[in-house]
């Protein structure tokens, strides 16, 4: 699940939220119940805590599956089918 990370307007502090991604963002700060405002980072506004590996394990199992059939016939199809299932990983999360 990804981290949020949030800053309260009224009493300024940063803290981190963990909530599913197809929650609606945190409106009031855990602290005080004032306004708060996510905090955007790398573009993204999310972060894999302690896991970088998150994103290649989720895919992993039907990536390898297909580049293990497509790499016996040609290595480009191969390429194709990684594109194909980034599409297919976003579209799930979404
Ligand atoms: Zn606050």
């Amino acid at each position: 699940m990804p981290t949020y990370q949030y800053r309260c307007l009224k009493c300024n502090k940063d803290f981190d939220y963990i909530q599913k991604m197809v929650d609606p963002p945190l409106a009031v700060c855990i602290h005080c119940n004032g306004k708060v405002k996510r905090i955007i980072s790398a573009g993204a506004g999310i972060i894999f805590k302690g896991s970088g590996f998150y994103c290649t394990d989720y895919r992993s199992d039907s990536y390898k599956k297909q580049a293990e059939r497509e790499n016996k016939t040609s290595t480009s199809t191969a390429k194709e089918s990684s594109k194909n299932s980034n599409k297919k990983t976003e579209k799930t999360i979404n």
